[in-house]
């Protein structure tokens, strides 16, 4: 059920339960997919014939069209849900967050305690599950994140996650090789950095605060968010650098 506080938040039990039956992100992004191509193909009046969508995708669509036809869920639920995770939810979230904790010290204590109370006591970020840890970069550390079991990720805070977090390579191989994977996404660090890996599992979702950019200081909050990528906030990425700064080592 862990992930099925979003859904309660709608108010429909069976609308929770299909998703939850949905549940994986893959299956979500799917879904969005299908509706984007349904739009699309209507508007075009080309539905009969040619259609492009994928096997999964008319996979997904017959489950939906089942779920519908059977009762078990409203559409109205699934277009809300959809809704919710296309428009509401994302990196602009978490880069709102991160912002905020660098420019206001008493917010980041908060969050580095209790990442979730800190962000749900802010009355303009939107509400945020349990267990949700804020972990910090800092110049003798940096922090990346990754769930080797299967794919949990901050949704709340980030969106629906990079199609690579979920592939088995990037699972294990930053667990046993970090340095090496992070010098893939391009995030070179000094021998002397340490590296820690943070396993997500279903209780608990972390959320890196990434270092601020060097020549940031007088930036106000609404712009540093626009600095704030949502790899900086799993730790593969910095934060963007100013232009003539050079990313942190
Ligand atoms: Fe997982």
């Amino acid at each position: 059920m862990r992930r099925s506080c979003y859904l309660f938040a709608y108010g429909d039990l069976w609308g929770c339960a299909a998703v939850i039956a949905v549940y994986d992100v893959f299956y979500l992004v799917q879904l969005i997919k299908v509706r984007i191509m349904s739009d699309s193909e209507h508007h075009h009046h080309s539905h009969e014939e040619g259609s492009t969508l994928t096997d999964i995708q008319k996979r997904v669509k017959a489950l939906e069209s089942i779920l519908i036809s059977k009762g078990l869920v409203e559409r109205a639920a699934i277009d809300q849900i959809i809704e919710h995770f296309e428009h509401k939810v994302g990196p602009h979230v978490g880069a709102r967050v991160v912002a905020r904790a660098w420019v206001d010290q008493d917010f980041k204590q908060a969050l580095l305690m209790d990442a979730t109370q800190a962000i749900n006591h802010q009355s303009d970020f939107p509400e945020v599950g349990q267990h949700l840890i804020a972990i910090e970069n800092s110049d003798s550390l940096h922090n990346v994140v990754v769930c080797t079991l299967c794919s949990c990720y901050p949704w709340d805070v980030l969106g629906l996650p990079p199609v690579w977090y979920k592939s088995a390579p990037y699972r294990s191989r930053i667990v046993s090789d970090p340095r090496s994977v992070l010098r893939d996404f391009g995030v070179e660090l000094s021998e002397s950095k340490k590296i820690r890996v943070w396993d997500s599992t279903a209780e608990t979702r972390y959320l890196v605060i990434p270092q601020r950019p060097v020549g940031s200081e007088t930036m106000p909050e609404s712009e540093l968010a626009k600095l704030v990528t949502r790899d900086s906030m799993i730790g593969t990425g910095f934060a963007s650098s100013l232009a003539g700064n050079k990313d942190h080592g």
